[in-house]
């Protein structure tokens, strides 16, 4: 059918349409009251037709936005236009309704032609996510001080503990029987791992209260750096770390990108297959407006259905007496990396190494 213009429609046809339409259509006029409406009001808004006609429309709209929709009308009578207003309409069995009103006047008709939705649940949903977003706010803000109050606040007890502990050891050391010597090196032993514990979760949670300080970040002397830090860890090991030459620079925080490599090289020589001499390998490349760093080494790899879950707090495959470790570093990789807008992800098979790779977004 061909498209007809307005003034080429009969009155059936343009009744059949007011009938159809889900949103109220009506006329309004400058006494007050509404001239024409079609049936959507009365099944949005539970008034009859006759109810409508005779009761002025501002008695119907919410006393709070009254004034608002007073404006409103006067400019729409003075031929103005509006397409987002909102108010509150009452329904018949009293409950209000949000309306979103499309509105245009026509200077010396003497009334103003409205289309209104009744979008209460949309505004309803709306403000619960919002609550939701608030509330979900405070509580990570809450857990944050939580996590960085309580790690930083027990420090200094342990230090303390640690330190006696370690004066009783150098003094008494060997000078009581061997149970004595055995039970303090295990209350030592304890200080030490609680130290490392709470050492990983103030990094950890100094990652989100910590503003970043982005810039250019030179990968090859941040790599330099980290690795001097892992010198001794390296030696030990006797691993070989080879650095590919022509590192890119990458755009990020300095401290919190040299936590990253130092996470990922210290697990990459930490975790050595026993039968083979530990190699990692450090590249860097620009791809996709960023830059993406690897870390591979030949350790020993880590199962397809575990490379999820050790990037989760306390996600660790191993226990103590086979590596020594938190479980924390790896998580506070992704959480750098997120913080930057970038990802961090493993490629592995056990036995085969593995190759971690971060990727951060360009400035
Ligand atoms: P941690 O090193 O303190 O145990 P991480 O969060 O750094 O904690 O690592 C979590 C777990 O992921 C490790 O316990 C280990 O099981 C596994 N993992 C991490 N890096 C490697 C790697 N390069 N090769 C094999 N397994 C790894």
């Amino acid at each position: 059918m061909e498209l007809l213009h307005p003034t080429d429609l009969k009155p059936a046809p343009l009744a059949r349409l007011l009938d159809m339409s889900p949103d109220v259509l009506g006329i309004g006029g400058s006494d007050g009251y509404l001239k024409l409406v079609n049936p959507a009001w009365t099944e949005v808004l539970g008034h009859s037709t006759e109810a409508l006609r005779t009761t002025p429309y501002l008695d119907l709209v919410h006393p709070e936005d009254l004034d608002a929709t007073r404006a409103l009308i006067e400019h729409l009578i003075a031929g103005g236009r509006s397409t987002d207003f909102t108010c509150r309409v009452r329904r018949g069995d009293g409950e209000y309704r949000w309306m979103l009103w499309s509105a245009q006047g026509a200077a010396g008709d003497d009334c103003f032609y409205v289309v209104g939705k009744d979008i209460t649940e949309r505004i309803l949903l709306e403000d619960e996510l919002q609550r939701r977003a608030r509330n979900l706010e405070r509580a990570n803000a809450e857990l944050q001080e939580f996590a960085y109050i309580a790690s930083h606040d027990l420090a200094e007890p342990l230090r303390m503990v640690a330190s006696y502990l370690e004066l009783l050891q150098r003094r008494y050391g060997g000078r009581l029987d061997a149970t004595a010597d055995e039970f303090i090196g295990y209350a030592v032993g304890g200080a030490v791992r609680m130290r490392a514990l709470i050492d990983d979760l103030l990094a950890y949670s100094r990652v989100g209260t910590r503003e970043m300080e982005r810039a250019e970040v030179d990968l090859g002397a941040l790599l330099g750096h980290v690795l001097l830090g892992l010198g001794p860890s390296i030696a030990e090991a006797g691993a070989q770390v080879e650095v590919e030459p022509g590192l890119p620079s990458a755009y990020g925080d300095g401290t919190q990108l040299g936590q990253v490599l130092q996470n990922l090289i210290a697990n990459a020589v930490k975790f050595r297959a026993s039968e083979r001499a530990p190699r990692v390998v450090v590249a860097a490349a620009q791809v996709d407006g960023g830059t993406a760093i690897s870390v591979a080494d030949n350790g020993i790899g880590i199962g397809e259905n575990n490379q999820e879950r050790i990037f989760k707090m306390f996600g660790r495959l191993h226990g103590r007496d086979e590596y020594e470790g938190t479980g924390i570093g790896l998580a506070l990789c992704r959480r750098i990396c997120d913080r930057h807008g970038g990802r961090i992800w493993v490629e592995s098979a056990p036995g085969a190494g593995s190759t971690f790779h971060v990727w951060v977004p360009g400035p």
